[in-house]
């Protein structure tokens, strides 16, 4: 891991955590203050289904970054269900944990406090906390990765459920008999609205040698296994047809979601982040439509605040949509 130190905004407020974000493809840490400031950043690539091995290149990246700061505690999120004490990971598809008492097994090798998080949960309280949910006291968070990822911020507190696992909004169902689902269902959210069907569709469309994906099947030379949601965004971003049509669906889908979790939550504000939110507004455009074609009560319903959230824009947090009929 090769630690980079942040360009220095001030002194350093508070005292000094590691966090540590684990993926199924990257363990990324940072050294953070109380207000959101990261002074030191490291990285190292996530070890191939192995959880001892993983834990193993957790407590790499804290030993690390505590070598350069004074630390006093240790926040960890993951992919994957956590349990309501925060301690164990009950289920992580892409790190093979289950079950894993992974507080227990950093802090003992680290010797610090340790806090397990999910990771989405730890994005929506950090863009409520510092970024684009600032001032709002109800937020919900949207993450469109490889799959849908979400948070619950209610009254200023990060909503986990009975056992923890609240927010699992990509596996609400919406289309009954629909597309398989890994999770065993059909239909789900997270099969209509994320990366993985950037890539499904754009590679369907080729397999079935229709001229409107031919500029896209250029760009991988010809590969089509290579069409994955990245791709796509890329190619939307520079203009094609065929790949912002993609996210035209992806979007409608979005919104319904949205409109879905409204109903069910009323917040006062979506934060759309993730690596499908870099599209901006290919996606939101799409999605504030279907949104408000969707919504329940629309017309009769409270908008949300008219201005966007006086929010620092964050890796997370690309973009945002409000649960309003007026745009962001
Ligand atoms: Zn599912």
């Amino acid at each position: 891991m090769s630690a980079a130190e942040e360009p220095a905004a001030g002194p350093p407020a508070g005292p000094l955590a590691v966090g540590v974000d684990i993926g199924g493809t990257k363990v990324a840490g940072g050294v953070v203050d109380v207000v959101g400031g990261v002074l030191t950043r490291g990285r190292r690539m996530t070890p191939f289904r192995d959880p001892a091995l993983v834990e193993g290149t957790i407590v790499e990246v804290v030993e690390e970054l505590r070598a350069r700061h004074d630390v006093v505690a240790v926040g960890i999120g993951a992919a994957g269900f956590v349990d309501a004490s925060r301690s164990r990971v009950l289920f992580a598809p892409h790190l093979a944990w289950r079950d894993e008492p992974l507080r227990e097994a950093v802090a003992a090798t680290v010797g610090l406090p340790v806090v397990v998080e999910n990771d989405a949960n730890a994005a929506a309280w950090a863009e409520w906390r510092f970024g684009a949910g600032r001032g709002e006291s109800d937020l919900v968070m949207v993450t469109l990765g490889t799959g849908i990822g979400g948070g619950i911020v209610l009254d200023g507190v990060v909503q986990r459920g009975r056992h923890g696992i609240a927010g699992e909004f990509g596996h609400m169902v919406v289309v009954p008999d629909g597309h398989r689902c890994e999770c065993g269902n059909r239909g789900c959210l997270e099969q209509y609205a994320s990366g993985n069907v950037l890539g499904r569709e754009a590679q369907e469309l080729a397999r079935a040698g229709s001229p409107v994906a031919v500029s896209l099947l250029e760009r991988v030379g010809g590969k089509v296994e290579a069409l994955v949601g990245p791709v796509v965004t890329e190619a939307a971003q520079d203009g094609d047809a065929c790949a912002i049509e993609l996210f035209e669906d992806v979007g409608r889908w979005l919104g319904v979601g949205l409109a879905n979790l409204a109903a069910a939550l009323d917040p006062g504000l979506f934060v759309i982040g993730g690596g499908v939110s870099d599209a901006g507004e290919l996606l939101l455009g799409p999605a504030r439509e279907s949104f408000r074609r969707t919504l329940t009560g629309r017309g009769d319903r409270p908008e949300g605040r008219g201005g966007p959230a006086p929010g620092r824009r964050s890796k997370n947090c690309c973009a945002r949509t409000k649960p309003s009929t007026r745009a962001a």
